[in-house]
């Protein structure tokens, strides 16, 4: 290609990138579902430059002289518009801001808040700190230039597990693990509401790229002897029932089981990729394109466990 060319193909995707910059409207719409309590609910798709990664539920909490906010999106246009919708709900300034766990897209709208408001446990902090470059490029080249602005910011104040208040609202917070090494729950004294970050997915389903699948397990039993109201999932319909923590399981369970028979049997990656799913995971949006993917991080080491054990002779 000449170089007029290259420049005039640069000038194109500049333009084209600014287009976009100048219509990235995420349309948030604070959802009430408790007293105080409001969800921005996202998309249950994957990552599309149609939806500018809104497919993500975050969330805030309005006490008496401040707002806690849940998860920030998956931009920094998302974190302004979340603060916009907040804006709409009540005038109080945010006091707090926690983050769930390290995947970009409840983390990548930080720059909206005061860096001294961010919280999150502090495996989740060093993850971003180590992989958030990585994770916010890989979904500019996903979401492209609903991403213009964006830059990594890591938390800077640890979650610690238990009972604290704020703007007079009491929360408890819950450190967990198996969606990820870190995965922080917040719930809601008042209420009985529970944010669950992406421990629990609904009508959608799970991610598992950063999985212990045995760990989530044995979180989602504890999750399910938790005494609340209202659950929050990080992808998908809220719920006041255990509808969601059974669902998550149950496709948990399926998932490690069908890998662990395919790989007594044999079967190579690409065959497993092409296993038909059973019936009652066929409502799950993009359930085809997320078990491809849990396929192709969760396989090889399964099928590496499945090999007989190698029997030195001795010569
Ligand atoms: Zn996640």
């Amino acid at each position: 290609m000449s170089r007029i060319l290259l420049v005039a193909a640069g000038t194109v995707c500049l333009f084209a990138l600014a287009v976009q910059a100048a219509t990235n409207d995420y349309a948030l719409k604070p959802s009430a579902v408790a007293d105080g309590i409001y969800v921005l609910p996202g998309l249950t798709e994957n990552f599309s430059r149609e939806n500018g990664g809104n497919i993500v539920n975050t969330g805030f909490i309005v006490g008496s002289d401040g707002v806690i906010v849940i998860d920030t999106g998956p931009s920094r246009d998302y974190g302004r518009q979340q603060r916009a919708s907040i804006a709409t709900v009540t005038p109080l300034p945010v006091r707090q801001v926690y983050i769930t766990h390290a995947h970009p897209d409840h983390f990548l709208g930080d720059q909206a808040y005061s860096p001294d408001l961010i919280a999150a446990l502090p495996g989740t902090s060093a993850a971003i700190r180590k992989n958030g470059e990585l994770l916010s490029d890989n979904l500019y080249r996903l979401v492209g230039g609903w991403m213009i602005g964006t830059e990594v910011v890591a938390p800077s104040q640890d979650a610690v597990s238990g009972p604290v208040t704020i703007a007079g609202r009491k929360l408890k917070l819950m450190a967990a693990a198996g969606h990820t090494d870190s995965d922080l729950m917040i719930f809601d004294e008042a209420t009985k509401t529970l944010f669950t970050g992406d421990l629990v997915f609904h009508r959608r389903a799970a991610t598992t790229p950063n999985a212990d699948i045995a760990r989530w397990l044995a979180t989602l039993d504890e999750i399910d002897k938790l005494d609340f109201v209202v659950l929050v999932p990080g992808h998908g319909p809220v719920v006041r029932d255990h509808a969601a923590i059974a669902e998550t399981r149950d496709y948990l369970r399926w998932l490690t089981r069908s890998l662990r028979e395919a790989a007594a049997e044999g079967l190579d990656m690409a065959e497993v990729m092409n296993l038909p799913l059973p019936e009652r995971f066929q409502s799950l949006s993009v359930v085809r394109t997320e078990y491809t993917r849990s396929v192709s991080h969760l396989y090889p080491a399964i099928e590496l466990e499945a090999l007989p054990p190698v029997v030195k002779s001795t010569p």
